[in-house]
């Protein structure tokens, strides 16, 4: 198997399902967002790392969540928002990244009084004029919150509804999965369901296996991370029989600490089991990745080579949320495109 070489991966056309937006804004954006708005930010460069980047020691999930919340501070108005969706597809369009699902919770946006209906047109805009200038196809996914009142995630239900197809294309469930369990959230997704919304929601990041299985039930097509499903035969051949796509973030599975290191990660089980994969950051910023280096993650650890590579994106077109049209295209590109590698 040729082993991928950093400059080819970089140049290979890729999706990616799996990026929030607050988590994946650049140390540079950030200053200029916060300038703007005359917030202050450490102006030591390792003191903002500290700040609002996970980095290897970080021992849970909920650490790990702690550190959005200097740029959240920033994102409560309409134009930072725009700006943060717009440089984020001119990141991704350094590596190559042809189409990108961005997800987002606009209720973390609204306490300075924005609406959530602004939050998502300002994101949208900002994707759209991105999309414009750097020819990165991307949508946006709307993340309900875990511990967030059920009139908000309701009110997130409707929201993806009204802009279902004007530049948002799903909803998700984000946040502190081991204390709200997707089961509490049953009225809310039952609604996410009879509206006939894309869905795709995290679970199995902090280790139970039944949280994923209640997903798939409670109607998600897509599951982020579902790296609990290793330790439950029966649950993964449920999720393999009903056709999931699982999406996993290596770099950011290892910070979380999903798993406590690498030879405790599941990817080779999975394939091996016929779990569809799709890759992805989770974080851009907060665990300081790109889709290549957790590319090259699974090159180093599982010897994946193009042919892996190529899977993995293909899968990742397949279950993404895009239209039709839009998939064909992009499949196409990256069929033409590994030809010359393989
Ligand atoms: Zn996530």
């Amino acid at each position: 198997m040729t082993r991928l070489e950093q400059k080819t991966v970089e140049n290979l056309p890729k999706v990616e399902l799996h990026c929030h937006l607050d988590g994946s804004v650049s140390k540079k954006t950030l200053r200029n967002i916060a300038n703007e708005q005359g917030y202050e930010l450490p102006e030591n460069e390792e003191a903002l790392c500290t700040l609002v980047e996970a980095g290897e020691g970080c021992q849970s999930l909920l650490e790990y969540i702690g550190k959005f919340e200097t740029v959240l501070d920033c994102l409560q108005v309409e134009s930072a928002l725009e700006e943060v969706a717009y440089e984020l597809t001119g990141d991704v369009a350094k590596e190559n990244v042809t189409y990108i699902e961005v997800r987002f919770a606009p209720m973390l946006s609204t306490r300075k009084g924005l609406s959530a209906e602004r939050v998502i047109q300002s994101v949208v805009e900002g994707l759209k004029k991105g999309e414009r200038d750097f020819g990165v196809k991307s949508n946006g996914i709307l993340c309900m919150m875990r511990g967030h009142q059920e009139k908000d995630n309701l009110e997130i239900v409707e929201l993806t509804k009204e802009f279902l197809g004007q530049g948002i294309v799903g909803i998700d469930l984000a946040g502190d999965e081991a204390n709200y369990p997707p089961k509490e959230y049953k009225k809310i997704i039952k609604l996410a369901v009879e509206y006939d919304l894309p869905i795709t929601l995290h679970a199995g990041e902090c280790g139970c296996a039944t949280n994923v299985q209640d997903s798939v039930d409670l109607g998600a097509t897509r599951i982020g991370h579902g790296i609990a499903l290793k330790d439950d035969p029966e649950i993964l051949n449920y999720c393999i029989s009903k056709g999931i796509t699982v999406e996993i973030c290596p770099n950011s599975n290892l910070q979380t600490k999903t798993v406590d290191k690498w030879e405790n990660y599941p990817f080779e089980e999975f394939q091996k089991a016929g779990l569809k994969l799709a890759v992805s950051t989770d974080n851009r910023a907060v665990s300081n990745t790109n889709l290549t280096k957790e590319f090259m993650t699974l090159d180093r650890l599982y010897q994946i080579g193009y042919k892996g590579m190529e899977e993995l994106t293909l899968n990742g077109i397949q279950a993404s949320f895009a239209d039709e049209t839009t998939k064909k295209i992009l499949k196409k590109q990256v069929l033409e495109s590994y030809q010359l590698v393989h």
